[in-house]
């Protein structure tokens, strides 16, 4: 099963991508903690894409299409996978869709997470972040058992630089310009299913669990 996550930052696409990885048991791939893990190791990749995430832009098409299609032609995505924070442009997914074309594939679902910007706003700045393993928690709606402290590995919890208010309303405006567009081009292929993302954690889940099948 090979399933794109579409949303607004901070619609829950990694909350639910997570969740499906493990009841479906195929691989998260997300692009943001791939080019978060490249900045925290100091790679050249990092630093490059880094300069964009600072500002809440985009990173360049080019860096991430390479990437992105080295990784889902590794043996553990032979079952499938989902993508989380990829494709965020036309010319990512017409990618994608080339790449998965060679090998005779092709994705079977694009989620579109659904929650309005006034609730994105509210949602990023509760946001925490792991910095040991990038779990990531919402002080109100995820919180930590122990406060400020990573569940998964104990590490410490920090607000992600990008999700400041300043950015974050960057970061909406790109997602409306640049990543919005991919709604439409997935209606078109008969493979967008939306989800009210504005609901409880599990209620999105099981409506995303009907969606795929059980
Ligand atoms: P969010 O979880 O809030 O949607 P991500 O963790 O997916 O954010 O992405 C953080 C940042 O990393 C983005 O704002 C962008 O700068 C960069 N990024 C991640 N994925 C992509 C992508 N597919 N194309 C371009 N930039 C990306
Ligand atoms: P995205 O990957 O789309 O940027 P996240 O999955 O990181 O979004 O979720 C953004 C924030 O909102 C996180 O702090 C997360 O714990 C919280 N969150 C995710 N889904 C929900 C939900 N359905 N209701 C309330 N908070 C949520
Ligand atoms: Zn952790």
């Amino acid at each position: 099963m090979k399933i794109v996550m579409l949303g607004a930052p901070g619609a829950g696409k990694g909350t639910q991508a997570i969740k499906i990885s493990e009841k479906y048991n195929i691989p998260h791939i997300s692009t943001g903690d791939i080019f978060r893990s490249n900045i925290k190791q100091g790679t050249e990749l990092g630093t490059e894409a880094k300069k964009y995430m600072d500002q809440g832009l985009l990173v360049p098409d080019e860096l991430v299409v390479a990437l992105v299609a080295d990784r889902i032609t590794k043996e553990d995505c032979k079952d499938g996978f989902v993508l989380d924070g990829f494709p965020r442009t036309i010319p990512q997914a017409e990618a994608l869709d080339k790449e998965l074309e060679k090998i005779e594939e092709k994705i079977d679902f694009a989620i579109e997470v659904d929650v309005k910007d006034e609730n994105i706003i509210k949602r990023m700045a509760g946001r925490r972040a792991c910095v040991d393993c990038g779990a990531t928690y919402h002080i109100e709606y995820a919180p930590t058992k122990v406060e400020g402290i990573c569940d998964q590995c104990g590490g410490k919890l920090i607000l992600r630089d990008d999700d400041k208010p300043e950015t974050v309303q960057k970061r909406l405006q790109v997602y409306h310009e640049q990543t919005r567009p991919l709604i439409e081009y997935y209606n078109g292929h008969n493979i967008l299913k939306t989800v009210d993302g504005a609901i409880g954690i599990e209620d999105v889940f099981n409506n995303i669990v009907e969606i795929l099948g059980a």
